[in-house]
């Protein structure tokens, strides 16, 4: 059922790509000239992950002016305050924020007291800042589970008062998020894990929450298969890009899933143990979910089904099925006569709604296995016999996420859960290699730079080459048949080839030996042209990504793809023939 009313607003630039970091001038090329505040942590300073994301901004026109790398976990008010007067200090106008949930929303309240000047308390609340605006700011994660980067809220520590203080305005959405898999490679098995457990919060908070809404039900539910199916494996192995990126894209579909619908009680309840217990937020999270689900669980049947579905649990529904079956043999009567067994069905929902709790008790086990992710409270560093209960239950009642939990939620029933949570002592689980699902991680190589070093060594490779393919009688035919005349504008050595298959015969003009009007003409490097032959790069991709310019009938030229692939082993086979082995990537 839809609901009555819902908004999708999400304007921010989300770019993802396996290394983009190491180069950002195509992706930061519309922000023009700038002076930017780098916020970042002293962990990340020290692994050497900013200096490798200020080398990437070096050659864009955004200059790095100052660095601010002392965010805490869980940052302070204090900590806002000394970033917010580094910028006013330098001048800054943009902020980029590089890390985990803490650096990130340190940047967006930043923001604010550079902009606004005041207390970090003065602002906080939703939406108080009206149609001000705030300086641009590009966000980059480092781990995979806040998905601060396309939200529009901020969490910061009162440590005064250990309580969590609340930040909602449309101008936190950054106008570029920018998703490298490799910057999440140095985090360590426990943050792995508890921060994507955060992740899978968000998404399973806001498909249940009473603001849930279509758009952000569908990106919820990939999120969650997603996390089932990576989370573990990127824990066990580090270095798998694969399992790393997919992480990186659940957390950030997950952030732009929960900023529309909102999350509940699990929030609320792990802000508290936040606040007043210090327990990471996805720790808290992680260990708080599965019985919000059990709480929320009768409230919303089908929906927690939906959730085991996309966990993996089978779902049957036999009533139903046969009725659809007997309706469409046109038995509409025996149809009908099922319907008082429906209850079957509901009794099997509730049962495979339960399963995808089990199975959120058995990940969680299993990451306490490969992550040493605690367990219980007490080994998420609660030390004093959880004698500080009463407040965290009432600092947990008064958090907004809980108005958008599906069940009223009730002090005594936050009550329990935080005492279970203190007394429980499940048994790690340990997962096996073969239980992963597939072997490997995606190796990647960077591209090689500068292949070509003048316009004439590129009419010399790429020239011939093109008179080598011409040669084959395949792709000669169905140049002819497409009757395409398709230049490339090179750039980085500039260099111009045109194909004319319009006439009787291929032709191959190099330079501006070509006097007639191209049908489509694609720009780009010369180095993306030789990843290009090498079939390394994806066409559609680099459209998308701005890597290649194109003019005219372009449709018609991408629907040639198909019959280059033969080329794209041909072309080292060429390059070796000619003795330039180098250049093979
Ligand atoms: P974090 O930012 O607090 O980082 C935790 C630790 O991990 C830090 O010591 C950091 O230096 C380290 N770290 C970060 N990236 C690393 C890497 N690649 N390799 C090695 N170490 C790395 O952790 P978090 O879970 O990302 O963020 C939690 C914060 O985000 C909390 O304050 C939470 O309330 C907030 N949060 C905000 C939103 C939002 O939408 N704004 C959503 C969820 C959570």
């Amino acid at each position: 059922m839809l609901p009555e009313y819902f908004e999708f607003y999400m304007p921010t630039r989300v770019a993802y790509g396996i290394g983009l970091t190491r180069n950002l001038q195509e992706v930061t090329a519309n922000f023009g000239r700038r002076k930017a505040l780098l916020v970042t942590d002293e962990i990340l300073n020290r692994i050497g992950t900013a200096d490798r994301v200020k080398a990437g901004f070096r050659e864009t026109a955004i200059q790095i002016v100052a660095t601010f790398d002392q965010v805490p976990p869980n940052s302070t008010i204090e900590t806002v305050e000394a970033c917010a007067r580094l910028a006013r200090q330098k001048k800054c106008d943009m902020i980029i924020g590089l890390g985990g949930g803490s650096v990130m929303d340190t940047a967006k309240v930043a923001n604010i007291l550079t902009v606004k000047g005041g207390r970090v308390e003065d602002h906080m609340g939703a939406y108080l800042l009206g149609n001000d605006e705030l300086l641009p700011s590009i966000l980059i994660p480092t781990t995979a589970g806040t998905g601060s980067e396309v939200t529009k809220v901020a969490v910061i520590t009162d440590t005064r008062n250990d309580i969590k203080l609340p930040f909602a305005e449309t101008q936190f959405f950054p106008q570029l998020a920018i998703l490298d898999p490799e910057l999440t490679l140095s985090m360590p098995a426990s943050l792995t894990a508890a921060t994507g457990m955060d992740a899978l919060t968000h998404a399973i908070e806001c498909y249940v929450s009473k603001d849930s809404q279509p758009a952000s039900d569908a990106l919820a539910l990939h999120v969650i298969k997603l996390i089932d199916q990576y989370l573990v494996r990127a824990c066990l192995r580090p270095s798998d890009l694969e399992a790393r990126g997919a992480m990186l894209v659940a957390s950030c579909l997950a952030g732009i899933a929960f900023t529309q619908a909102m999350v509940g009680m699990v929030h609320g309840i792990s802000h508290a143990l936040g606040g007043v217990y210090h327990i990471p937020h996805g720790v808290g999270n992680a260990l708080v979910l599965p019985e919000v689900m059990e709480y929320n669980l009768d409230t919303k049947p089908e929906r927690y089904a939906d959730i085991a579905r996309a966990l993996g649990v089978a779902y049957p529904q036999p009533v139903q099925t046969a009725q659809a079956m007997l309706q469409l043999a046109r038995a509409d009567f025996a149809a009908r006569l099922l319907q008082p067994t429906r209850f079957i069905d509901n009794w099997l929902q509730q049962a495979t709604a339960r399963a995808g709790i089990l199975r959120i008790r058995e990940l969680l086990r299993q990451l306490g296995a490969v992550a040493q992710l605690p367990l219980n409270l007490e080994q998420a560093g609660v030390k004093d016999n959880l004698a500080k209960l009463e407040q965290v239950c009432e600092t947990a009642m008064v958090d907004g996420s809980m108005l958008y939990n599906p069940r009223e939620p009730s002090i005594e029933a936050v009550r329990d859960i935080v005492s279970k949570l203190f007394i429980q002592n499940p048994t790690p689980l340990p997962v096996k290699e073969r239980d992963l699902a597939q072997a490997g991680g995606q190796s990647h190589k960077p591209a090689l730079k500068n292949v070509f070093d003048s316009s004439n060594m590129l009419y010399s490779v790429l020239g011939e080459f093109y008179q080598a393919l011409k040669s084959d009688p395949l792709l000669r035919d169905k140049l002819l048949e497409s009757k395409l005349v398709v230049q490339f504008v090179y750039d980085e050595p500039e260099a111009r080839i045109t194909i004319d298959a319009s006439g009787d015969d291929v032709q191959i003009f190099l330079g501006d030996s070509y006097q007639g009007t191209p049908e489509v003409i694609m720009s780009m490097k010369a180095d993306f042209a030789h990843q290009f032959w090498q079939g390394k790069v994806n066409l559609i991709t680099a459209l998308t990504r701005r890597q290649v310019k194109s003019k005219g009938n372009v449709p018609k030229a991408v629907k040639l793809l198909p019959i280059l692939k033969p080329a794209y082993e041909l072309y080292p086979r060429y390059l070796e023939e000619r003795g330039l082995e180098r250049l093979i990537a």
